[in-house]
């Protein structure tokens, strides 16, 4: 019997997919394609990020999704020694950051980079996983 694990690391479990709603649908579609999509209001224009089925300002449920920037600042982030997955532990630490969008809403991913600074302009990229699209920040080219 052969194994095809290498005999020094114990069996990794898989990292947790993305639970896909028919709400969420649009923003996975695209982030598969590399592409950041936030939803607006189509009664008051209110740009939302997490989807969500309201608009917290009107309480419309009329929605366009918009293409994003991709451009943000940083607001905050945490370095995380502690793995809530199994299948995270590889990678710790590792930093999560959350950046203001240029579109007026926050958004969370992985910080790839060196050092962080509140304020620094960063740009959003999706890293194609066999579990699906992990968001992840980098610094902007234009503050390098
Ligand atoms: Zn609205």
């Amino acid at each position: 019997m052969t194994h095809d694990t290498n005999p020094s690391m114990p069996d990794t479990p898989a990292r947790p997919s993305p639970k896909i709603t028919p709400l969420s649908a649009p923003y996975w579609e695209a982030a598969a394609q590399g592409r950041l999509l936030l939803q607006s209001c189509e009664s008051c224009g209110k740009v939302r990020h997490y989807p969500r089925m309201l608009c917290d300002a009107c309480y419309s449920a009329q929605t366009n999704w918009i293409q994003a920037s991709h451009l943000g600042k940083v607001h905050s982030w945490t370095v995380c020694h502690h793995a809530f997955h199994p299948s995270f532990v590889a990678d710790l630490p590792y930093t999560l950051v959350t950046v203001d969008l240029e579109e007026g809403v926050r958004a969370l991913g992985r910080w790839r980079g060196a050092g962080l600074v509140i304020g620094d302009a960063v740009v959003a990229q999706f890293e194609q996983r066999s579990e699906g699209p992990e968001l992840f920040f980098t610094a902007s080219p234009r503050t390098e």
